[in-house]
């Protein structure tokens, strides 16, 4: 059959979503946008955050070689289109707990694979005013954060604009498919691709996908005089929002997963944060949201078992951010160019489920 309709529905336009929207786009795709302003959003609640070293082990991100240069390239060419900002570049100091951190991490900066991500030259006096850094500390490169509130809204005016975005919620029932096409509400799609976050768990053509969501509470306080700019990390991380606002995150908690804010998430960021800072701030917001994360931590990108129109793009995890434009990347290759879709992340290896 030769298809006449839209190329791509696109279901849910968080970070993922958006990512994904503007990829097929600017590849030529014809896409359409529905998302819930009702569903809450993990990007809403985000520090947006991008890191390629991450955990007490600075453990090298999947895939960091190609994610890390190319989401550089894409957030700075995408605002740069858009005549907006919304990425900010920085690096991450992390100050040693103690004598034996500071043996371990030199150890694992002597690594030659690592030697990219690593800044040759450290000023930790320059930290000492503010943060906690008796045995100094290590400065991780190629990181910022997108302030995903500011992105997602860019790329949400932009669609509207072209009239290529709709406000709602897609229920599954919605849909009628057939194998090389999607109907929803009168008009037809090539294909739908579902990029939900953690409401993907409830959608009936993914059921059986293993997520492994995990809650997350962050802070926002204010400071009478913020000078660092870059973020600072030791379990916790401060990001400088501006010259008197700084973001504090993020718990993990595998319980309890609504998107309400707690006592304990709040009192467990203060405690940490008044620790690590040298100077005094008052929280002035909090927010909770659930992640998206996956039980193998890689996300879920590919086509319904049976429904080969149906996909799913989602499963970002804990990194979203950094994650999203690559695999969007990938996946319009896959699109355009029949290039199959990275095993890691294609979600066939649990058709057996
Ligand atoms: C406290 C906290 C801190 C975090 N910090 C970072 C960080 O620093 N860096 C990082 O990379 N990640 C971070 N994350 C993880 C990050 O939030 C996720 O990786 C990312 O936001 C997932 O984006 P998404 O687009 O898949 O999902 P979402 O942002 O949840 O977007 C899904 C969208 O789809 C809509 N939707 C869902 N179902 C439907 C439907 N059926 N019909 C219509 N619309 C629908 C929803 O309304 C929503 O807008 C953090 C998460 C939390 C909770």
């Amino acid at each position: 059959m030769s298809f006449t309709g839209a190329d791509v529905l696109i279901v849910g336009q968080g970070v993922a979503g958006s990512v994904l929207a503007w990829t097929l786009h600017q590849r030529g795709f014809s896409v359409h946008i529905v998302s819930s302003p009702e569903l809450p959003s993990a990007s809403s609640v985000a520090a947006g955050i991008v890191n390629p070293l991450t955990g007490r082990k600075l453990v090298k991100t999947w895939e960091a070689d190609r994610l890390f240069p190319y989401l550089h390239r894409f957030y700075t060419g995408l605002a740069n289109q858009l005549n907006t900002s919304f990425f900010t570049p920085l690096d991450v100091y992390r100050p040693y707990r103690d004598e034996a951190e500071r043996r371990l991490y030199q150890t694992i900066a002597a690594d030659p694979e690592l030697q990219p991500y690593f800044q040759p030259a450290i000023n930790d006096a320059a930290y000492s005013a503010v943060i906690n850094n008796p045995f100094g500390g290590i400065q991780v490169m190629q990181a910022g954060w997108v302030d995903l509130p500011a992105f997602t809204a860019a790329v949400r005016d932009y669609f509207i604009d072209k009239q290529l975005f709709t406000y709602g919620q897609v229920r599954s029932d919605d849909l009628q498919t057939r194998p090389d096409s999607v109907t929803y509400l009168g008009k037809t799609y090539r294909y739908v691709i579902f990029s939900e976050g953690p409401h993907g768990q409830a959608n009936p053509f993914f059921s059986a996908l293993p997520y492994n969501v995990v809650k997350g509470e962050i802070l926002t306080a204010e400071v009478a005089d913020y000078p660092l700019t870059n973020i600072v990390n030791q379990g916790i991380f401060i990001m400088p929002l501006s010259a008197t606002r700084i973001r504090i995150g993020a718990t993990y908690s595998w319980h309890e997963l609504d998107w309400k804010t707690t006592d304990v998430g709040r009192s467990f960021l203060e405690t940490k944060a008044r620790a690590l800072l040298r100077i005094p701030f008052t929280v002035v917001d909090q927010r909770a949201g659930i992640r998206p994360s996956t039980v193998d931590r890689r996300p879920f990108v590919g086509w319904h078992q049976t429904y080969p129109s149906v996909g799913i793009f989602g499963g970002m995890g804990t990194k979203g951010v950094s994650l999203a434009p690559y695999l969007a990347h990938d996946l319009a290759d896959h699109l355009a160019l029949g290039k199959e879709i990275n095993p890691a992340v294609n979600i066939s290896r649990f058709h057996s489920l």
